[in-house]
């Protein structure tokens, strides 16, 4: 098999030299944080006022983690460590509470970021010869702007149509001549649902490869988007606290993802005793920005469970192979590839006076594309009353949930008493899609 890299160098460094790189880079990313207000608070409570009190990557236990709730309550520019002056972009990602996280990226932060990228998709084989779709969404999510640029830099042809209208999304592939494609498994799976009703035929398309990513999936999945489109599929992992995609990619080994080890210092740890779990064993993502400026990050918690390969990758690179994505601790919802917390839901629709005390959260396929619909009661004089009434009512539902969870929802109004009711811990999110 032809192995591909983009700097062997630093693909390939041993062990030892890359311990001694993440040491220096830790110390670098120290000295941002400590110039943040939330930083230069938490760490001192922890007895940590300069970079040198960190001796040893040993010494990264004594750095406090960071959690989603931290970046919250830092917004606006509570982790900002330089002056926004030396910012070229901000991207947010949405929040339980409505609050986004918010990072900020320099100049030189973007650089870096579309490095890894171009690192991780050259890994697959792409090379300047492919032409290469982005359907994820642009904008805020990272998926979009960020392989992107990582892609533009290798010299490939880029087509940035974003995500949705299938029909335009053939059409393009088919007379550019599309190669690769990014794209989340569901999106896959509806694209090839509906390659002939809108009149093609897998023969008008020229697609090599695919990243697929940003949501869970199986490798049973995997191989079956292989074979329906005769492809290579290669899974993508990243978050937006830690820049987006280009966290850990696949090599043509398809075999776990490489985490980029130079740019980012992962820890594995158990979720209720917050230790590190064994060598090779499952656990909590714990994931340290090392090259970033504007906003590092620090022991952040991811909430994704995975664990990472023991064994070496005959591609020779040496940083180390993720697993798949298991599961979350936290009960986000990823609803085709946009997250999602049931507590934004329910805040918004407890704002709204019609709406009863009990509601649950659907989720179920369209095709192949995820479908979550909100059930909620509403007092019975509302419900006796006028159509228009109700009408005008679920649309104000509907309109408020997409401002908050940026999806469209498909809403139900029920008669009071007719959800099911929880004598215990509430469970109101039914999940009925089956596992990708
Ligand atoms: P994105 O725009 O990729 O959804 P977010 O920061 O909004 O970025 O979401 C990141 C989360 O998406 C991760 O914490 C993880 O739960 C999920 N995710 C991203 N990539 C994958 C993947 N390849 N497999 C499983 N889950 C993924
Ligand atoms: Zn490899």
């Amino acid at each position: 098999m032809e192995i591909f890299y983009r700097d062997k160098n630093i693909e390939q460094i041993d062990r030892r030299s890359l311990e001694e790189l993440q040491y220096k880079q830790l110390i670098y990313t120290l000295g941002f944080a400590l110039r943040t207000p939330f930083y230069k608070t938490r760490l001192a409570q922890s007895g940590i006022y300069s970079p040198a009190d960190i001796k040893s990557l040993k010494d990264l236990k004594k750095i406090p983690f960071t959690t989603k709730d931290d970046l919250r309550e830092c917004y606006t520019q509570g982790l900002l460590s330089t002056s926004i002056d030396n910012v070229v972009r901000i991207h947010t990602s949405s929040g339980t509470t409505g609050v986004p996280t918010v990072i900020y990226h320099t100049q030189e932060d973007l650089n870096n970021w579309t490095d890894l990228v171009a690192r991780s998709i050259t890994a697959c084989g792409v090379t300047k010869k492919d032409v290469f779709q982005n359907m994820m969404t642009y904008g805020m999510f990272t998926g979009g702007l960020g392989l992107h640029y990582g892609a533009e830099r290798i010299g490939i042809l880029v087509i940035p149509t974003s995500s949705g209208n299938t029909k335009r999304q053939l059409q393009i592939m088919k007379d550019f001549k599309t190669t690769v494609v990014h794209a989340t498994p569901s999106y896959m799976f509806h694209m090839y649902s509906k390659l002939n009703e809108y009149g093609f035929k897998l023969e008008d398309l020229h697609l090599k490869k695919a990243f697929v990513g940003a949501e869970p999936y199986s490798e049973n999945s995997r191989k079956k988007i292989e074979e329906i489109f005769n492809i290579d599929v290669y899974n993508s992992y990243g978050l937006s606290e830690m820049n987006g995609p280009g966290v850990a990619f696949e090599c043509v080994y398809k075999n776990g993802m490489h985490i980029w080890e130079d740019s980012y210092i992962v820890e594995v740890i158990d979720p209720k005793t917050e230790e590190p779990v064994k060598e090779g064993a499952e656990g909590e993502l714990v994931l340290t920005t090392l090259k970033r400026e504007a906003t590092p990050i620090l022991r952040y918690r991811t909430r994704d469970l995975a664990l990472i390969y023991k064994d070496s990758c005959p591609c020779e690179r040496t940083h180390r192979r993720l697993s798949r994505i298991t599961g979350r601790t936290d009960d986000m919802l990823i609803v085709n590839g946009v997250n999602v917390f049931p507590s934004q839901i329910e805040q918004v629709i407890m704002e709204i006076p019609e709406v009863g005390n009990n509601y649950m959260i659907n989720l179920s396929k369209q095709g192949a594309m995820d479908k979550l619909t909100v059930k909620v009661e509403i007092y019975s004089k509302l419900f006796h009353g006028d159509i228009s009434e109700l009408e005008h009512l679920k649309a104000k539902i509907k309109d408020n949930l997409r401002a908050s969870i940026i999806i469209n929802p498909n809403v139900e109004l029920h008669e009071p008493g007719s959800l099911p009711v929880f004598e215990l811990k509430a469970k109101r999110v039914e999940d009925e899609r089956p596992k990708l």
